[in-house]
């Protein structure tokens, strides 16, 4: 069994869990020999038990500060750390679940917060201003391949990634891991009609997508969308991962 999870404290949990049953679905339509062999289970995550026997992990869209007091209470953080840093157990972050997964986070009113960690980046939360500043930019991402039709990206309360590469100052997992993969920069923002702030300053654009190693970061919520395609994208990264036996399936 190979068991993929979704940290069901709090915010999008079940539409992670459609699409990703979505997604198992299209590959096994395309590709059905990517999943010989394997048998895929979804399931939501709410106790340590539950996290060890999953050999990956989306931490979905929501409130990161309430996400993280909620797995401290729960006494989830230490264990998840350990999948993320540890174990290198394949996990992604959807808008809180990307600011959960930061080394750091740039200060909040409330003075900051908990966080588990793995991607050596700092993170800027609501970047865009509040929930009525929401909207959908159409992305191009390069990564899902040449010639696709840009990505519908929803934003809420968005967070981007504001420094990549941070362990040179501190307190990043290529300090504490020795030497890991580095930060690549997998989707950038530029901005649109009717969206003044984003991507103004630095004339770069946001950084709105980032890849370390087992960790991948989205600032935008595909989950909130019909579009499979990231969902597909990861799990075959997590399919591939367990083919070549570097993730834990049946529990050995
Ligand atoms: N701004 C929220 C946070 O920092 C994230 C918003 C979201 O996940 N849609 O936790």
């Amino acid at each position: 069994n190979l068991t993929v999870g979704v940290l069901a404290l709090q915010g999008g949990v079940v539409e992670h869990l459609n699409l990703l049953r979505k997604a198992a679905a299209h590959i096994q339509s395309s590709s059905p020999e990517s999943l010989e062999g394997l048998e895929l289970a979804f399931t939501e995550v709410r106790t340590t038990a539950q996290l060890t026997q999953c050999s990956a992990l989306i931490i979905p869209g929501g409130e990161s500060t309430t996400m993280a007091i909620v797995a401290r209470r729960l006494g989830l953080l230490d264990p998840l750390r350990e999948f993320v840093k540890v174990q290198h157990k394949p996990v992604w972050g959807t808008c809180a679940g990307l600011v959960m997964l930061a080394e750091q986070a740039s200060a909040t009113k409330q003075g900051g917060q908990e966080l588990v960690g793995g991607l050596d980046v700092k993170v800027l939360r609501n970047r865009y201003g509040t929930q009525m500043q929401s909207f959908v930019a159409g992305l191009d991402l390069g990564f899902l391949g040449q010639g696709e039709e840009p990505f519908r990206a929803v934003f809420i309360r968005a967070p981007i990634v504001e420094e990549v590469n941070i362990a040179a100052e501190g307190g990043g997992c290529l300090e504490q891991g020795g030497k890991g993969p580095p930060v690549e920069v997998l989707a950038v923002y530029h901005g649109g009609e009717g969206q003044k702030q984003a991507g103004e300053g630095n004339g770069k654009g946001d950084i709105v997508a980032v890849r370390q190693g087992n960790v991948f970061g989205t600032s935008f919520h595909p989950e909130l969308t019909n579009d499979v395609r990231i969902h597909v994208w990861w799990l075959r990264q997590v399919l591939d991962a367990a083919r070549h036996g570097k993730l834990v399936v049946n529990g050995v």
